[in-house]
């Protein structure tokens, strides 16, 4: 089985020494040394001087809106993961829906203004893929009309943005650290700002506002993280580097072998210092998308259709038209990506989406004579494929 992610565990033992010493010190949760030890450590392997360590990517961006005082009507990309949308409800603001750029997949800024009320709040852009958004066009219109901004940096952990961290951009930045994601402590995520008394207000905020033992500064719930998962994040950091080297290695190849296939890939900022979070594919057609998907199911490979479905649809909001996401979301697919992926792996799944593709594009007559030929090649390669598979997992 090949999922669309597998997540990075480091060695069982290099997590029982700290295991070891939080049973040593029996101190839990609740700001201990490895806490404090990660975000030290974060603050120096992104370069950026303040993040609070919270307990998950949705509540850093419920306390970054919380944070902000945020009301009213705030902008938002219909092209993200549903966390996006529901801590802007949950936080009792209202989204409205810009429409994506069709090539980065990132909100369009050029759009931003036509969609500007007297109840704007702030724009809250995700930084699709670990691709920055045009930051200096959306931070120009901020400042025009007196808008906060918050970016959703969950997929940047590695981006640079002119050299620094993508996560000091906009009043505050927020990043997951999600199993899922590239860099990850199980659950865990992080909000950045440069103000600080923004920091303090969060810092306050993610403890219940204490600011003592029977004191309190302010309104607070609980957003900490814990001594285990800050273990996992102190393991993994040492890992990081490496895992962004395969991903890197492994998207070039992608990128290679998938050169004649009529697909195409999001344009990446080119202020910016990539990190291969994802390997999304933009297919000619939705019909190309899904028979790909089929047979590589088939093969049991996984994909995931980052992101289905728009959150303009959602529900719980004011159904926007948003062409553009409409349309890519119908036909973009995320393939596997992973730093224990192997090339042959990596070689299959490409070869599969060949094929597909020129069974797809084959003239109606050659498919009627070698279509069955063509399909037959896909299943026997499938097939031959599928033992050793297992055997491997
Ligand atoms: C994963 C993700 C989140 C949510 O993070 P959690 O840590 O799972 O709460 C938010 N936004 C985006 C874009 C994500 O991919």
């Amino acid at each position: 089985m090949i999922p669309v992610t597998k997540p990075f565990l480091p060695k069982e033992e290099e997590f029982r020494e700290y295991l070891d010493s939080i049973w040593e010190r029996q101190w839990l949760t609740n700001n201990g040394p490895l806490l404090n030890d990660l975000e030290l450590k974060l603050k120096e392997y992104l370069d950026i001087k303040h993040l609070l360590y919270v307990c998950n990517g949705t509540f850093a961006l419920q306390l970054a809106i919380r944070a902000l005082q945020l009301t009213g009507e705030v902008i938002t990309t219909p092209f993200s993961y549903v966390a996006t949308t529901s801590s802007i409800v949950w936080e009792g603001c209202k989204p409205v829906y810009v429409d994506i750029d069709p090539e980065t997949f990132n909100i369009d800024p050029s759009k931003i203004e036509a969609a500007i009320t007297s109840h704007t709040s702030a724009i809250l852009a995700t930084h699709v893929y670990g691709n920055p958004c045009d930051i200096d066009a959306i931070q120009k219109i901020a400042d025009k009309y007196g808008l906060k901004v918050i970016y959703d940096g969950a997929h940047c952990f590695g981006t640079k943005y002119r050299n620094r961290s993508v996560f000091e951009y906009g009043d505050i930045s927020t990043t997951s650290f999600h199993a899922t994601k590239l860099f990850h402590t199980i659950e865990g995520g992080a909000v950045f700002t440069k103000d600080p008394d923004l920091l303090k207000k969060m810092l306050y905020m993610r403890n219940f506002g204490h600011n003592g033992p029977e004191t309190f500064e302010g309104l607070g719930v609980n957003g900490k993280n814990c001594e285990f998962h800050a273990a996992m994040g102190l393991c993994n950091l040492k890992h990081v580097d490496q895992i962004l080297e395969k991903r890197k290695e492994l998207s070039l190849h992608y990128f290679e072998r998938l050169e004649n296939v009529k697909a195409t890939f999001p344009k990446l900022n080119r202020d910016k210092d990539y990190n291969y979070a994802y390997f999304p594919v933009l297919f000619e057609s939705e019909t190309l998308r899904q028979k790909c998907m089929v047979k590589l199911e088939l093969a049991k490979i996984y994909c995931r259709r980052y992101f289905s479905p728009s959150l303009a649809t959602l529900p719980y909001v004011n159904h926007t038209d948003v062409p553009i996401c409409d349309d890519v979301v119908k036909k973009i697919v995320c393939l596997p990506l992973y730093h224990t992926l192997t090339l042959p792996d990596l070689d299959l799944i490409c070869r599969i989406i060949q094929r597909t593709q020129n069974y797809e594009l084959a003239a109606p007559a050659e498919k009627k004579d070698f279509g069955l030929q063509i399909a037959d090649k896909i299943e026997t390669e499938i097939n031959e494929l599928l033992p050793k598979k297992d055997s491997l997992s």
